[in-house]
């Protein structure tokens, strides 16, 4: 069916079609209502089906609220239960319920709304239209990542690698930049988290269903040789075959391979099973299938990327393959080695030291030997691509040290990553000095973003709006808009706060509730769900994976000064946290016990609480929700965190230990004319720890010990009182205006729209 064009009143606002300007309407209303005067055409059940599963087979609806509305319309229940998922709303809406949907003017204008702001967004001019198309006709990046957070109805990802990786892909297609994603599909997706009642974690591993996600087979087939061949004998090798699915989210295509095929070995089987699951070897031939697979199935499909984009090391067998390609042509191993390296971007995302894949020389060569034997490349020059010191017989083959050789733009996150990694990877570009520039070790940085539209709550962005007259998601690279934030009305934006507050404490007792119910409690502990929280305290945050330099129990070294903190009748202050361990990462899952454990301690019971299964849909809940956004890791191991970029667009402010994006994030004072305040806190000072890797056990505790005074020092005596230092009217003039600073200085800046431009402009095009 081409689309119909029907004249209907813009009553709905579209999203990202034509921003509102300066409204008068109530700002706490985010859903119009629908109009009963105008006449919308009718439409047959068959033909909204058709026109629903079209909406919902590309994932731009996963950041555009409008494209969401004719789902959460049909059939709100479903919609929720789904985790949003608009093919599964579909799959169980029956056409009683689809008939009755076609008689409601209120679903077929969203219909016919959602459709016509996706075929605008499709084909609107983007800013690469306008900026870069004409002199780069045939620009192609080919972006590889082992994960895609794009929703959490699609869950092919663990944590904050795979939502940068999503981010990036939907600002590539809001700025129109010609960019291919590739990747593996897994079946089993990460994993599902449970607690026990110890707290201990449950690792559940749920098969989801394909038909469920926007997904579909483009037919194509690649043959990956994986293992070693040694004179036409193929003993040990194995040939792996793959489909090649396609996500398309937005205007980018997203491939994924899934070697899920009844012809391959049970072995090869599982290479697509689950995502950082398994051996390191199974790890190992992943990540040959992601990067050889992955380049083989772009030849299949017709695409010759101009640039590669291995973002994280788990992609480097790309360029290894592109090497290949080119010895074969006759290139000598350097003209080779040179060619690959003026075609690839590599981006490292850890300073942890464990964070870096290794694998054993033997069993490198084991398994390449394909690859190797294709391009005449031999084990010595491998070797002097893979190893830090090539002459080390022992040295395992390091994943990010072959991204290093064969990239010639390489970058970190954050401008304090940047300096750790040039540190960390010296030794590679032969440098021995202590300090070291971007001159003698070619690591650069490009700090990271987030995806405004993914992670602003409709009701913010309404507000910004309407409050502020500025569009929070325009699809340019900066967003000046921002600086407006500054003029909110106090009032008005106390209220949004209490509304985000509100929807957070609501949902947290929900999922608290359903976790009781989940695990035998007796009924008093299910009802008590019901209570906890309160939607006026100061709400604090902290959700991330629980790896254990970020140190999610430290706020509890001092249990009775917390006690004294949070349990203040006239000055409550509240702690929901989330997270997910790797399963193998023992001392993870420690920690998140220590936190349900605290949990259930008597002077913090309903004031410090603990959401099971964090995703995308927590995440959302909490960074909107939350007043405060504490991330206090073992500086300087976080590269860059994004989480906390999520809490300025909502209001919300940081409390962060100097690591990672904060030292750019934080602004001490007076920023822009908007006033002599701060944006947020900072947990001591750059200057509190070097570089060197974690230090012997009494050194870490003294460690924590400083780190959790200073932050309830911040806590006591400038948090809390802030928040709740009222004036006549009820407001917290101070802090609303330090909210509104934080949002007049970091979204603008701290996105993938700026990011990705970046990314453009001096690794793409460069
Ligand atoms: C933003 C986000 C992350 C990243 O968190 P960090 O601050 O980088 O640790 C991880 N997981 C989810 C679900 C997120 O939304």
């Amino acid at each position: 069916m081409p689309p119909t064009k029907r004249v209907v009143k813009k009553s709905m606002p579209s999203k990202s079609v034509a921003p509102a300007p300066r409204a008068k309407t109530s700002t706490r209303n985010a859903t119009p209502k629908t109009p009963v005067a105008v006449q919308v055409a009718p439409i047959t059940p068959d033909e909204a089906r058709t026109q629903l599963r079209a909406l919902a087979m590309n994932l731009w609806w996963s950041w555009n609220e409008i494209a969401q509305r004719p789902f959460a319309a049909l059939d709100p229940v479903l919609w929720h239960a789904t985790k949003h998922s608009p093919l599964s709303v579909l799959a169980y809406s029956g056409p009683a319920t689809l008939s009755a949907a076609c008689e409601e003017p209120g679903f077929r204008t969203a219909l016919i709304n959602a459709r016509a702001a996706l075929t605008a967004a499709m084909e609107s001019k983007s800013w690469w239209d306008q900026t870069c198309a004409a002199q780069h006709p045939h620009a192609c990046i080919a972006y590889f990542c082992s994960e895609y957070a794009i929703h959490e109805s699609v869950q092919q990802y663990s944590g904050g690698l795979g939502v940068l990786a999503g981010d990036h892909l939907k600002s590539a297609s809001d700025l129109g930049i010609p960019l291919v994603a590739v990747g593996l599909y897994y079946r089993h997706g990460y994993y599902l988290q449970q607690f026990g009642a110890d707290g201990s974690t449950k690792v559940l591993y749920p098969v989801y269903d394909r038909g469920t996600m926007p997904i579909v087979d483009t037919g194509v087939v690649i043959e990956c040789l994986i293992g070693g061949t040694s004179g036409g004998n193929h003993s040990g090798s194995s040939l792996v075959r793959a489909k090649v699915l396609r996500m398309d989210v937005g205007r980018t295509k997203v491939y994924l391979l899934d070697a899920d095929l009844a012809e391959n070995r049970p072995e090869d089987r599982a290479l697509t099973e689950g995502l950082y699951k398994g051996e390191p070897h199974l790890r190992m031939r992943q990540q040959v299938l992601l990067g050889v697979g992955g380049m083989l199935a772009l030849r299949a499909l017709g695409i010759t990327p101009s640039k590669i984009h291995l973002n994280e090391g788990h992609a480097a067998f790309a360029a290894l393959e592109m090497l290949s390609e080119f010895r074969a042509k006759g290139m000598s191993h350097a003209d080779a080695v040179q060619s690959v390296r003026a075609r690839t971007v590599f981006t490292t995302h850890t300073p942890v030291a464990a964070g870096h894949d290794r694998y054993g020389m033997d069993m490198l060569c084991h398994e390449l030997a394909w690859v190797l034997a294709k391009g005449g490349i031999s084990r010595l020059e491998l070797e002097s691509l893979a190893r830090e010191h090539p002459e080390d017989a022992k040295e395992p083959a390091c994943m990010t040290v072959l991204c290093l050789r064969l990239a010639a733009k390489v970058n970190a996150v954050a401008k304090l990553h940047g300096e750790v990694s040039r540190q960390m990877w010296k030794s590679v570009y032969g440098v021995k000095r202590a300090k070291v520039s971007a001159t003698d070790v070619p690591i650069e940085h490009v700090t990271n973003g987030i995806h405004t539209a993914t992670w602003l709550d409709p009701r913010a962005k309404t507000f910004w709006n309407s409050a502020c007259g500025f569009d929070p998601c325009a699809n340019t690279p900066r967003n000046r808009g921002w600086k407006r934030a500054i003029n909110a009305d106090p009032a008005a934006f106390w209220q949004l706060r209490a509304t985000l507050r509100g929807s957070l404490v609501r949902f947290a007792r929900e999922r608290l509730a359903r976790a009781s119910q989940r695990r035998g409690e007796d009924p008093s502990g299910i009802n008590a769900s019901a209570t906890m929280l309160d939607p006026d305290a100061l709400t604090i945050g902290f959700a991330r994976r629980f790896a254990t330099y970020k140190r999610a129990p430290l706020i509890f070294h001092d249990l009775a000064r917390l006690a004294k903190i949070v349990d203040n009748a006239k000055r409550p202050v509240q702690f929901v946290f989330a997270g997910k361990a790797h399963p193998r990462d023992l001392g993870g899952q420690e920690h998140a016990q220590q936190v349900f454990e605290m949990t259930r301690h008597p002077s913090l019971r309903g004031k410090v609480v603990l959401i099971e299964e964090y995703d995308m849909e927590v995440g959302r809940a909490l960074v909107s929700g939350c007043d405060v956004w504490l991330n206090n890791p073992i500086r300087p191991h976080e590269a860059s965190g994004t989480s906390g970029m999520k809490a300025p667009p909502h209001g919300g402010l940081n409390c962060s230990i100097l690591d990672g994006w904060w030292p750019e994030g934080f602004k001490d004072s007076g920023v822009d004319g908007t006033g002599a305040i701060a944006n947020g806190w900072c947990i001591g000072s750059a200057v509190d720890e070097g570089f060197n890797e974690a230090d012997a056990h009494g050194a870490a505790v003294a460690r924590d010990t400083r780190d959790a005074t200073k932050l309830y020092a911040l806590l006591e005596k400038q948090i809390v009182p802030e928040f709740y230092d009222r004036g006549r009217d009820e407001l917290p003039r101070k802090w609303i205006k330090r909210a509104l600073t934080s949002a007049a200085t970091i979204p603008d800046f701290f996105s993938t729209h700026r990011m990705v431009s970046e990314y453009t402009q001096r690794c793409y095009l460069a």
